[in-house]
């Protein structure tokens, strides 16, 4: 594969072009493959991506119902940090957090990663004592993270209201070494760097059933025919019920619209991501100078990649409290993805009662800032069998033994 490179856009410029190479293969799929990996969105790709890079495998289809990034991937809105409470997510989000920055240099495609900041907002007293506990836990993880006062959070954000009328800001939690990437880049550099490896990426093929003999996996039927393989990885996110219950197991997970949104563009006006989680909104400015802003999962399970009407209203009156001169802003588009949902708020990367059949999920409202780091563990859990210290304590027996990682307070809102 030819690298990309500011030479190869002078070459091209010159010559009209024509000699860009596609960026991935669209090959049929093969009768076997060692692994199978169900899902090309950004997880289900970086684990193919280090099943080659770091355990040599590469006799893998990465399978997809649609086409690759489809899914969340190409739907979130784009925030990177790492300010985990607990140990065993600050070690995978710190992770990712690090191959992000190298992310562009690695797979020699642009990521615009932008560690522009993120700023957690405490508007409450009980909030600002949580996220003064995560501070001090990120302290002693190496997690880089500062519980900052009021006056800093507007040195920060001058456009924030810090006096609001119904939450005042009391501080914030701020990592300055998080921010965004462009979401899509994530998927294309994963699938490109995998297809020059030689793996198969088929899109358009849906997996609609599990095969196995003996309690061993032995292959799946999808919408292009039966397809054998020793494993299987099934990174479906808001399909992963779907999936469990054909390859004969149940999950404990529940799927939820979650939507976003973005506004008109307008110039430069904030150069963070900010979360203001009690009143429940957040918000950053893309490189257009379109507001990116989410909110809260609807609060019933569904799989419509749409959301319902009073999320938008409440998210955007969220934050026409927190930056009042965002009130006359039209809002420009609104879109859906279908997010998965553990009770701790914390991912499964795991065995699965079915042999060599793994599974990685549970990654909810925020598993963008994750697919790095989760497809380095998946990769390892797949190839040796057994998963890593990265993924040790996301198992699915967490559920059985009472060994929640619970991160509600900080997936609540936050993404
Ligand atoms: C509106 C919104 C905002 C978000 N904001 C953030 C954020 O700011 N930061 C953050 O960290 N996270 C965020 N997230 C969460 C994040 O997007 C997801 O956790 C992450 O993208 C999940 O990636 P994935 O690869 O597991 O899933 P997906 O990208 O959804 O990929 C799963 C793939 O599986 C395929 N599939 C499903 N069923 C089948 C089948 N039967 N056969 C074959 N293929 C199948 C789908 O087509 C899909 O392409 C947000 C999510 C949404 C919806």
């Amino acid at each position: 594969m030819r690298r990309y490179s500011a030479f190869a856009i002078a070459r091209e410029a010159l010559r009209h072009h024509t000699g860009w190479e596609r960026a991935w293969r669209s090959p049929e799929p093969k009768k076997h493959y060692k692994v199978i990996v169900i899902g090309a969105g950004g997880h289900g790709l970086a684990t193919a991506y280090y099943l080659g890079k770091n355990h040599g495998i590469r006799d893998i289809a990465v399978l997809d119902k649609g086409w690759l990034g489809g899914g969340n991937t190409g739907r979130n809105t784009t925030i990177i940090r790492s300010n985990y409470l607990q140990d065993p997510s600050a070690a995978i989000y710190e992770k990712s957090r690090s191959l992000y920055e190298t992310f562009s240099q690695d797979l020699n495609f642009n990521a615009m990663f932008s560690p522009r900041g993120v700023l957690m907002l405490a508007q409450t007293q009980h909030e600002k004592r949580g996220y003064l506990r995560t501070a001090h836990a990120n302290a002693l993880q190496g997690v880089d993270t500062e519980w900052v006062g009021p006056e800093r959070v507007k040195e920060i954000v001058p456009i924030i209201n810090i006096d609001g009328p119904r939450y005042p800001v009391l501080g914030g939690l701020w990592q300055a070494r998080a921010g965004t990437a462009r979401h899509d880049a994530i998927a294309w550099g994963y699938a490109r760097a995998c297809s020059g490896m030689g793996m198969d990426i088929i899109q358009q093929c849906a997996v609609t059933g599990v095969r196995s003999e003996g309690g061993t996996v032995t292959g799946v039927s999808t919408t292009k025919g039966d397809i054998a393989c020793d494993k299987l990885a099934i990174v479906v996110a808001g399909h992963s019920g779907q999936l469990a219950e054909v390859a004969g197991f149940r999950l404990p997970i529940e799927s939820a619209p979650l939507q976003a949104l973005v506004s008109e563009p307008i110039k430069p006006c904030i150069d963070c991501v900010v979360m203001a989680n009690t009143v429940h909104g957040y918000m950053s400015q893309s490189d257009k100078g379109e507001l990116v802003i989410g909110g809260g999962t609807d609060s019933y399970n569904g799989y419509t990649q749409r959301g319902s009407f009073n999320h938008i209203e409440d998210t955007v009156r969220a934050l026409v409290e927190t930056f009042p001169i965002i009130s006359r802003l039209k809002m420009l588009r609104q879109w859906g993805g279908i997010v998965d949902m553990t009770g701790d708020r914390s991912p499964i990367l795991s065995k699965t009662p079915l042999g060599n059949c793994f599974i990685n999920c549970g990654w909810g409202t925020g598993g963008f800032k994750a697919i790095p780091g989760s497809g380095w563990a998946m990769a390892d859990l797949v190839a040796k069998g057994e998963p890593g210290p990265l993924a040790a304590d996301f198992g699915l027996d967490r559920f059985r033994e009472g060994r929640f990682i619970d991160e509600s307070v900080a997936a609540g809102v936050a993404h």
